[in-house]
């Protein structure tokens, strides 16, 4: 009933080869979604066909009661929101003036009003100070928060983030993980890849486990990673556990 985000029996190609087959995900208001899986199986195209920012060859994507795909992206972008591992954020502007760039070129909202925001959330990852920085002048756990923050200020029915601490050093990884948690306490509705197995257990209402661009298993994270019914996830997992290799 109160589900906002469906995924339809999508399939998606690139040329002859289909890189997604048959997915089928229903995200309900205030659920976090997690996808893992091996690399190449098809997470961040899934993602992508989430955004809008893929054409697909079968099924559809729903958000709401409008169709998410290419034609509609600017509708899309209003209601979904998208952190990449790679930040993203302009080198020539400011931490401020790059999260009130899109809420006032493209919302036309009231500047005062986005920058009195954008200090409360910056105040919020712990970056107020940093507002006046360069981006440059911060760390990849920093640029990533202020990411984040940027997202955040469109007001998104939707967050998705693809593996956002991929490219971070081990100690950042933690700062930017505990901004998506609080995220999750609040009640954002998100989907989420990432390769962080104890954060997407935490995150997580539930996790789909995807290989070869199929959803190979799903369910609630405790049942899912305790009780794996798969050979394949229980191989998937195993490779998380460096100890037990090597013994
Ligand atoms: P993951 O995020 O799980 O690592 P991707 O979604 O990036 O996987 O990729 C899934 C498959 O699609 C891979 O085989 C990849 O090589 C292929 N692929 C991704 N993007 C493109 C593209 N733009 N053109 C052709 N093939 C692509």
């Amino acid at each position: 009933m109160d589900e906002i985000l469906h995924i339809k029996n999508l399939s998606k190609c690139y040329g002859d080869t289909k890189v997604l087959k048959n997915i089928n995900i229903s995200v309900k208001k205030g659920e976090v979604v997690v996808i893992i899986g091996p690399s190449g199986c098809g997470k961040s195209t899934l993602l992508r066909c989430l955004n809008g920012l893929e054409e697909i060859q079968e099924g559809e994507v729903r958000l709401d009661d409008q169709v998410v795909n290419p034609n509609n992206l600017s509708k899309n972008r209003e209601k979904i929101g998208m952190v990449f591992q790679s930040y993203d954020l302009f080198p020539h502007l400011t931490i401020l003036q790059n999260v009130t760039l899109a809420p006032i070129k493209v919302k036309k909202r009231n500047s005062r009003e986005v920058e009195k925001e954008a200090l409360e959330l910056l105040e919020r990852v712990g970056l107020c100070s940093k507002k006046d920085d360069y981006p440059r002048q911060l760390s990849g756990g920093q640029k990533q928060r202020v990411a984040i923050v940027r997202a955040l200020i469109m007001h998104p029915e939707v967050l998705l983030l693809d593996e956002i601490t991929a490219a971070l050093d081990p100690e950042m990884v933690r700062e930017v993980l505990d901004v998506v948690l609080d995220l999750a306490k609040e009640g954002r509705t998100m989907v989420i890849v990432t390769h962080e197995m104890q954060f997407a257990k935490a995150v997580a209402d539930r996790v789909t486990f995807l290989e070869g661009g199929k959803i190979v298993e799903e369910g609630e994270p405790k049942k899912l990673f305790e009780k794996p019914e798969t050979d394949r996830l229980q191989r998937f997992l195993q490779t998380f556990t460096y100890e037990k290799a090597v013994k």
